[in-house]
């Protein structure tokens, strides 16, 4: 058994209990479980925690960012630019609407898309930017906003790991035209389930992502376009209005853990995170760098501790993308990442011991 498992979900869980089991409740007697007061309730308080006139609840994460780009007719014939180092749901909700992925590589400090780079990378048949706040950390947002405008383009934020992060004081997911946020289960806000939303500042997209997710309906048995079936249900949004009221406060012990390792660790040969000026930083994941990964990993794996690699294989690197004709060297900052980056256990309510003793190994090796 792990000492200290990468992530458990227990401390929060135990600590919320008799709250989520009321919401189990009400969902359960309400006799209505999908579209219904759960999920507008949920949508009007995320909207209003992201700052943004709209949150449209949907499936997931993923579905979330397919969404965005639909209802902005992103599509065949356009190109997308993202990050080369990102979760590969960035990627393939390009490539699920016929869109071609751009990558652009992340800044070595960061591990954030690079904005000196971007400009590069527009052609013709740019459509859109999507810049994805890895890790918890904000990317530039007003340079990429600036490119944006100057381009005509359209900005679409992944924002799945970054729930309540901001640039500047302005919070991430409000920047874009309209962003993808996910709830899965191990996000910064997460529900018991698949879940996400997509938050816009504009009505219209709203409107036409509410139709887009259900059936291309918003009358029932009246279909404006070839939707699918992309609905957020009614206890899922039921959890995610209780787990929402504790966000602000998780995402203080996050930076406080963040905070801890980074005092402990700061004179081993780790390099540690680094977050842009301007920046704030969610600690979704707390990932350091070495070039001696693998065995780091496998020592503290003995040791009981539990590591992951986020990731492993760059997107265009993935045999699912073998058909860009991407090969190894193309994007070197990605690959030197992909073999050098490891992520710690970092989650709401890890005891000061349990760091302690995460710490004193990495110290002692
Ligand atoms: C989790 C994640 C997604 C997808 O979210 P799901 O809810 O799992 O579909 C997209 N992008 C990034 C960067 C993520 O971390």
């Amino acid at each position: 058994m792990n000492k200290v498992p990468f992530l458990n979900f227990q401390p929060m869980h135990q600590k919320i209990r008799s709250e989520m089991q009321k919401a189990f409740n009400e969902v359960y007697d309400s006799y209505w479980y999908i579209m219904g007061e759960k999920l507008e309730t949920f949508e009007a308080s995320y909207a209003n925690f992201n700052q943004t006139k709209y949150s449209v609840g949907v499936s997931n994460g993923l579905d979330a960012l397919i969404l965005a780009l639909e209802a902005l007719n992103v599509g065949k014939g356009d190109e997308v630019i993202v990050p080369s180092n990102t979760y590969i749901a960035s990627v393939i909700a390009i490539t699920t609407v016929g869109a071609t992925p751009v990558f652009v590589e992340p800044r070595m400090e960061t591990y954030n898309i690079n904005p000196e780079l971007i400009e590069g990378k527009i052609t013709k048949k740019t459509k859109a930017i999507m810049p994805v706040h890895l890790y918890g950390q904000a990317c530039e947002m007003d340079y990429i906003m600036k490119i944006a405008e100057a381009h005509n383009l359209f900005v679409v934020e992944d924002n799945a790991q970054a729930h309540g992060a901001s640039y500047s004081g302005k919070l991430t997911g409000s920047f874009g035209h309209a962003n993808g946020v996910s709830f899965y289960p191990g996000k910064n806000l997460g529900a018991l389930g698949d879940a996400g939303a997509v938050t816009t500042d504009d009505e219209a997209l709203a409107e036409k992502i509410k139709t887009l997710r259900n059936y291309g309906s918003q009358k029932k048995y009246h279909n404006e376009y070839i939707g699918l079936n992309r609905r957020l249900d009614e206890l899922q949004a039921a959890f995610l209005s209780v787990k929402l009221q504790y966000l602000k406060d998780w995402t203080q012990e996050r930076k406080k853990i963040a905070r801890t390792y980074n005092e402990q660790l700061k004179n081993t040969d780790l390099i540690l995170p680094q977050v842009a000026s301007n920046a704030d930083h969610v600690y979704h994941l707390y990932v350091v760098r070495t070039s001696k990964r693998d065995e780091l990993q496998e020592y503290l794996n003995n040791n009981g501790i539990g590591t992951l690699i986020h990731y492993p294989i760059p997107p265009h690197l993935q045999k699912a993308f073998r058909h860009l004709g991407y090969k190894a060297g193309d994007f070197p900052i990605a690959e030197e990442l992909s073999k050098t980056l490891i992520s710690l256990p970092l989650w709401v309510g890890i005891e000061n011991k349990k760091l302690e003793l995460i710490t004193n190994l990495i110290k002692q090796n």
